[in-house]
């Protein structure tokens, strides 16, 4: 029987892993939330929708025969991360995480890191007056409370209440390019942007133009990842670590 290997997916590398897997000695399943009403989907088998928590995904995991886990979910879906490590601690089935690795500051950057959305809400009032919030609808409702500033807030589905008073919703999914960035920022007269340490070079223009045009960035850190879960950071990496248990195409 054909060995089964999990993707906890919702990223580029997942979407690239699950691709790299095509036509190789394991079955793939990629999961996705479900958050995102069309996302882009991998190539391979999907299911869609959680688990039911740790003790859902240990059942799945199980009833799915997995070989093996790769948690590829962004860097801030700490919950699933979590529960992850946790099923993966109670069936005994091997766990990798892959994750990108976060920016790092360069020369010119006005970065203020902080631990989370509610802190980069209590920094901006002290920062500028026009906001590009670029952390995803779902934590919009952090800023919701402060009425003295303006933000247009960019995500991939519109954002639910509760929302700021003063806002613009710009409804679009990376890759994005510097030109496109820069012009973005200057058309809103942006004077301050939010961010999470996402990674990767599909979101990392804006960085790029805010460098340039000057303007402060609140970067909000990265939970810690599961502790005793080996890490890879690139897909290449992630496939060396299936490699080693026959799970890669020749
Ligand atoms: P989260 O807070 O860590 O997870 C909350 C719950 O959502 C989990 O307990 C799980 O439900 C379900 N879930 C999350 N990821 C899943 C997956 N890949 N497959 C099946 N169920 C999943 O997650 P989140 O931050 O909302 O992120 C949700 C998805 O969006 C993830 O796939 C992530 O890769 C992607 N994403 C997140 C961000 C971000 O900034 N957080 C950005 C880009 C993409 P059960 O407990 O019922 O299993």
């Amino acid at each position: 029987m054909r060995a089964h290997l999990l993707v906890l997916g919702g990223t580029t590398e997942a979407r690239a892993l699950a691709a790299a897997l095509a036509d190789g000695p394991a079955r793939v399943t990629s999961s996705l939330a479900g958050r995102v009403a069309a996302p882009r989907l991998p190539v391979g088998d999907v299911r869609i929708g959680g688990f039911g928590g740790p003790d859902g995904l240990a059942a799945w995991l199980r009833a799915e025969r997995v070989a093996a886990v790769v948690d590829a979910t962004h860097p801030f879906a700490a919950v699933m991360s979590r529960n992850a490590a946790a099923a993966a601690a109670t069936t005994g089935v091997p766990l990798l995480a892959l994750r990108r690795p976060g920016w790092a500051r360069v020369a010119g950057d006005r970065w203020h890191p902080v631990e989370s959305l509610e802190a980069a809400a209590a920094l901006l009032p002290g920062l500028g007056r026009r906001v590009f919030l670029t952390t995803g609808r779902q934590g919009i409702g952090a800023f919701a409370h402060l009425d003295g500033l303006h933000f247009l807030a960019r995500s991939v589905d519109p954002p639910e209440p509760p929302v700021p008073a003063a806002l613009d919703v710009l409804l679009d999914r990376g890759p994005f390019t510097l030109d496109g960035e820069r012009a973005l920022l200057r058309e809103h007269l942006i004077d301050v942007v939010v961010t999470k340490d996402s990674g990767g070079a599909a979101t990392a223009p804006k960085l790029t133009a805010a460098r340039e045009l000057g303007l402060p960035v609140v970067v909000v850190e990265r939970p810690a990842p599961p502790a005793g879960v080996p890490v890879a950071e690139s897909v290449p990496a992630a496939l060396g670590w299936l490699a080693a248990r026959g799970l890669t195409p020749r």
